[in-house]
């Protein structure tokens, strides 16, 4: 399982061989990247041998939508841990949502991934493997309409990546030393562990950051997002100012709309505060049913009439579109099909 090594040291996976193999390993492994170890062409067949499985997970189901502009990859190590990741392509632009955890253990009151707990972190190479993955497959398959190579990509599948923060580091600095990714197309999304932040704003690159918000005081954010006890808005809001200073990086708050939750004027008029102060882009997403979800999804004439006044107040909003609703591939849903054995793909 070559992902599963770091990419200077696949000398070691090739002992015995020249040492331009690990080179040209290399290449297929992050700069070309194939789906399948027998395409890496200029290996000799007893070199490809070794390198099997070449991913760190089977695929074990595969599903499509939205014309085949979104598909989702449920892949499952070889522990059993459920890795999800979903590839949303556009005219000029192709996104994959990867995760960074196996479960999540903060527990936000929406979201699937937090209602089913905490499996296990990823590792390095299984987070950076599901980028490879999806670049191979806009190589040698692709997506209709869609670029052939990944233009960016997010941390906002299962798992908050800061906290782990160390294997999401090296997938990262893999993912733009080594794939040659800018770090700006690469976006971190956090519920707010405010020590994360820190150490990235200490990191060389300049990643985009998004902060799930979805409450914009104490008590209401205390009651969603648990977490939030820890970390409370002042503390995230400094760090996150500490952030977009030094990197000078536009910030994106995102808020999930929870109907008669978040979704009053008193709400939006502490965000607009918040979001001003920060200079941060305002992302609004309806909340995306889930099995054990007491909320439910504003609706759009709230949703409007919450932009509308955030707009009025000078604050940048974008009501963000849901992908993927019908295969349970939207936000907050990808632990819906886990655990579900015998699932079939409906490509
Ligand atoms: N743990 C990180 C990243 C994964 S969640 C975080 O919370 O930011 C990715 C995004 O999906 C977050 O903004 C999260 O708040 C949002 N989300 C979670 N559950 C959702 C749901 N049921 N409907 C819509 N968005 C949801
Ligand atoms: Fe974890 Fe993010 Fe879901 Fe909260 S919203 S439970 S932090 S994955």
């Amino acid at each position: 399982m070559p992902y599963l090594h770091q990419p200077e040291d696949l000398d070691n996976l090739l002992e015995g061989e020249p040492s331009y193999r690990a080179d040209q390993l290399r290449d297929w492994l992050y700069r070309t990247s194939v789906l399948s170890s027998t395409d890496m062409t200029n290996l000799p067949a007893e070199v490809r041998s070794r390198l099997d499985p070449l991913w760190p997970f089977d695929v074990e189901a595969e599903q499509s939508a939205d014309g085949g502009t979104t598909r989702k990859w449920l892949f499952r190590a070889p522990d059993g841990a459920a890795i999800e990741a979903v590839l949303m392509g556009y005219p000029r632009r192709a996104t994959l949502c990867i995760s960074s955890q196996a479960g999540c253990a903060l527990g936000c009151t929406f979201c699937a991934t937090g209602q089913f707990g905490f499996e296990r972190h990823l590792e390095a190479g299984e987070i950076v493997a599901q980028v490879a993955y999806a670049q191979a497959f806009l190589r040698q398959i692709g997506m209709p309409g869609t670029p052939d190579h990944l233009t960016n990509v997010v941390f906002m599948g299962m798992g908050e990546p800061l906290a782990n923060y160390d294997r999401v580091r090296e997938a990262i600095r893999r993912m733009i030393e080594v794939m040659g990714m800018s770090a700006r197309s690469i976006t971190v999304s956090t519920v707010g562990i405010v020590p994360g932040i820190r150490r990235l704003t200490d990191e060389p690159w300049p990643v985009s950051l998004a902060v799930s918000l979805h409450a914009a005081d104490d008590d209401l954010r205390s009651t969603i997002v648990p977490i939030n006890r820890r970390y409370p808005l002042a503390d995230l809001e400094e760090a996150a100012a500490g952030y977009f200073e030094k990197k000078r990086r536009r910030l994106s708050i995102e808020w999930t709309m929870m109907d008669g939750v978040n979704d009053t004027t008193d709400q939006a008029t502490k965000l607009a505060a918040i979001a001003s102060r920060l200079h941060a882009h305002v992302n609004l997403i309806a909340l995306n049913p889930t099995p054990l979800t007491e909320e439910t999804a504003s609706s759009e004439r709230a949703i409007d009439a919450f932009a509308r006044e955030l707009g009025r107040r000078g604050v940048n909003v974008t009501v963000r579109n849901t992908r993927g609703r019908n295969i349970d591939a939207a936000c907050g849903q990808l632990r819906l099909l886990v655990g579900k054995p015998g699932l079939k793909p409906r490509v």
